[in-house]
C-alpha cells in the first residue's frame, strides 16, 4: 500500500489549494469534497500539508536522508 496525505474533512473549509499545487494528480475535488488518489506517484513532497491553511491536510510519512557512509580511499 502507498503511503499517502491524509485529510481531516472537519478541519478542511474546501479552498482547494492542495489540489492546486499537487503535480501529480493525488488530491482531486470530487463532489466539492477533497479526496486522495492512492499513487505511485505521489512523491512525497509535502506541499500539500504545507500550503493548507487549516492544518486538515497530514503527510504522516518522514523523508530520511542517509548519507552515505565515508570511505578511506
Ligand atoms: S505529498 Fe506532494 S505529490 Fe503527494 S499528494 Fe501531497 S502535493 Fe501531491
Ligand atoms: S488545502 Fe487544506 S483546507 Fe484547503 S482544500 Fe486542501 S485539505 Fe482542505
Amino acid at each position: 500500500m502507498t503511503e499517502m496525505p491524509s485529510i481531516d474533512k472537519k478541519k478542511c473549509n474546501r479552498c482547494g489549494l492542495c489540489v492546486s499545487v499537487c503535480g501529480c494528480g493525488a488530491i482531486v475535488m470530487v463532489n466539492n469534497v477533497v479526496t486522495i488518489i492512492e499513487t505511485e506517484d505521489c512523491h512525497w513532497c509535502t506541499t500539500c500539508e504545507a500550503v493548507c491553511p487549516t492544518g486538515a491536510l497530514t503527510c504522516s510519512f518522514e523523508i530520511v536522508i542517509e548519507e552515505s557512509p565515508k570511505t578511506d580511499s
